[in-house]
C-alpha cells in the first residue's frame, strides 16, 4: 500500500517549510544545522536522519528540512535565475513538485521554481492564473 498525501497535507508541509526557512534566516542558521520545531502532530529535527523515519508524513517533513532537499532547491533556484519557471514573470517564492514519482530522489526536471500566485493556482487555492495575460 502506498501512502498518498492530500493536497492539504502537502500545503501544510510547504507552509511549514517556508516557516522554518524564515525562522532559520532570522536566527542566522544555515540549512543542515540542528534545528527543532514542535508542531501539534509533526516534530522535525535535523539531528535525526530522515531516511530512518518510518512514518511517511514525518519522513517527508524531515526531508524538506534536509541538506539533500536544500541542495536540490538551490539547484532549481540557480536554474530559474530567480524567476518563476511557470509564468516567467514573477520572482520565485518556492520550489514545487511537478511529480511525486521520485519522492526523496527527485530529478531536477521533477521540480519547478514557482511564484506564490502560480503555486496557489496550481494547488487550486486561487482562480487567478498569472500565466494568462490580462
Ligand atoms: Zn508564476
Ligand atoms: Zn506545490
Amino acid at each position: 500500500m502506498s501512502y498518498q498525501f492530500s493536497l492539504e497535507e502537502l500545503d501544510e508541509l510547504y507552509e511549514l517549510q517556508s516557516m522554518l526557512d524564515a525562522e532559520r534566516k532570522r536566527h542566522g542558521i544555515v540549512p543542515g544545522v540542528p534545528f527543532e520545531l514542535e508542531r501539534p502532530s509533526i516534530s522535525i529535527s535535523d539531528t535525526v536522519d530522515w531516511r530512518r523515519i518510518k512514518d511517511d508524513k514525518e519522513k517527508y517533513a524531515a526531508y524538506l528540512c534536509s541538506r539533500e532537499w536544500s541542495e536540490k532547491k538551490e539547484a532549481v533556484r540557480r536554474r530559474s535565475d530567480g524567476k518563476c519557471e511557470r509564468c516567467r514573470r514573477n520572482p520565485l517564492d518556492a520550489v514545487h513538485h511537478l511529480t511525486y514519482i521520485r519522492k526523496y530522489s527527485e530529478r531536477l526536471s521533477d521540480l519547478q521554481a514557482i511564484c506564490n500566485q502560480c503555486h496557489e493556482f496550481t494547488h487550486g487555492k486561487s482562480d487567478y492564473d498569472p500565466r494568462v495575460q490580462p
